[in-house]
């Protein structure tokens, strides 16, 4: 795609929600980890139920660990692989404590260390908390990077690298924010199933052969 589409795509959508944020509820860099470390194969909503009555009681290292696995899980257990997420959080607290004084890592390195945390995983924290422009490839972004010709790839790292790619085309100022317009576009307009072509925003820019089938 080239450089102008690639920009404009941007522009439009920087224009139509100039600030984006990620629907998970959070207050601090840990909340964000434990979020987003629930959310796998979970919606946002259904994370922000547990986590709402969880924080209050637990948003620290220290405080979900004096949890235990039997606590933790009670508040878990609406979320789906609630017994792993919980084995995972509370690993990853005790290394939180032990190596990083309980608090998050800026790195992928070390982010990745940490039990549960994976490329995506960190590539959230690393974009939401710590400002970097990370792009991580969820399964809306990974659809858009394919379908509306963006950045083609056959899996979530080559949709990842072709979107960072075609991201170094444009101002730094689309960047920060790039990965939340790409799954707010895919998670509201350009669905799964039925993508809403005649109110998009990009109709006219999009690549997908299917756009004008009614
Ligand atoms: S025109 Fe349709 S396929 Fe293209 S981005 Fe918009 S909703 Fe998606």
């Amino acid at each position: 795609m080239k450089k102008e589409i690639v920009y404009e795509i941007f522009q439009r959508w920087q224009k139509n929600n100039p600030s984006p944020q990620t629907e998970l509820i959070y207050s601090t860099p840990f909340e964000l980890m434990v979020a987003v470390m629930l959310s796998a194969q979970a919606t946002d909503i259904s994370v922000n139920k547990a986590t709402v009555k969880l924080f209050p009681i637990a948003n620290t290292p220290e405080k979900i660990l004096a949890l235990g696995e039997e606590g933790l899980m009670g508040y878990l257990k609406t979320l789906n692989h609630f017994r792993n997420k919980s084995k995972y959080l509370l690993k990853t607290c005790e290394l939180l404590i032990s190596e990083h004084d309980s608090q998050i890592p800026d790195t992928r390195e070390a982010l990745e260390a940490l039990p549960g945390i994976g490329r995506k995983t960190a590539n959230v924290i690393l974009n939401v908390a710590f400002g970097q422009p990370t792009m991580a490839v969820d399964t809306h972004i990974f659809r858009l990077g394919n379908r509306i010709g963006l950045a083609p790839g056959k899996n979530p790292l080559e949709v990842e690298e072709n979107l960072l790619k075609q991201l170094k085309k444009i101002p730094t100022e689309f960047s920060l924010h790039a990965h939340h317009w790409l799954i707010l576009h895919g998670r509201y307009v350009c669905k799964a199933r039925k993508p809403m072509c005649e109110n998009c925003l990009i109709r006219d820019l999009c690549e997908f052969k299917d756009k004008d089938k009614k």
